[in-house]
């Protein structure tokens, strides 16, 4: 069984192996030098990353995931990348949404648009570690977000949210996808999870 690494990943010391492949060295670490797959010969003492004819479930560049924000800062918001197609990660890969990359529009402050345990999707713009993820265009931001004050799940009205329990309006970067419509509906995007992949 092979184990699937990142760019970056050490697999291994120059000690220890003579890297092959996708392989480069750095201070005698050796580290994959793209997405693939290790294989060790300890016998040989050769190592090598390979890319293999199966993909490895990896999110690639101009993919689109789903996340879970994990923590949200003034510059940027943390995200665990949890699912994207019918795939999902397990354990999630972690990614950073910078405050640049959120929207098109000029945005304050990351913290004001996002919070943690919003749902967001958002595309891959760059997965040497660690992943970032963009939220430009109206297809990509929260799908779904809780009141900050109950934790009841929030309704959206045109461009602000609403809590059905408390009445607390709240703003995030909206999907147009966000699922809970305000008066009951529901988007039709809930379906489509995981299937709008988009390189705009
Ligand atoms: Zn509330």
């Amino acid at each position: 069984m092979s184990e699937i690494v990142l760019p970056g990943d050490a697999v291994g010391v120059v000690e220890e192996y003579l890297g092959e492949g996708l392989v480069y060295e750095h201070n005698g670490v050796l580290r994959a030098a793209a997405v693939g797959f290790v294989h060790r010969d300890a016998s040989k003492h050769l190592l090598k990353v390979v890319r293999s004819g199966r993909t490895p479930s990896v999110p690639t560049k101009g993919d689109v995931v789903y996340g879970v924000v994990s923590d949200a800062k003034p510059k940027m918001v943390v995200v665990d990348i949890v699912s994207m197609d019918k795939k999902v990660f397990q354990p999630p890969f972690t990614a950073l949404l910078p405050i640049s990359m959120i929207s098109t529009e000029r945005v304050e402050s990351a913290d004001s648009l996002y919070t943690e345990s919003d749902i967001v999707i958002a595309k891959v713009e760059s997965t040497s570690s660690p992943f970032i993820l963009s939220t430009k265009g109206s297809e990509f931001g929260v799908i779904l977000a809780r009141c900050r004050n109950c934790g009841s799940m929030l309704e959206s009205d045109t461009k602000i949210l609403i809590c059905p329990n408390c009445g607390a309006k709240d703003r995030r970067k909206l999907s147009s996808n966000y699922i809970l419509k305000r008066h009951g509906g529901v988007s039709k995007s809930g379906e489509s999870f995981g299937n709008n992949r988009k390189d705009s």
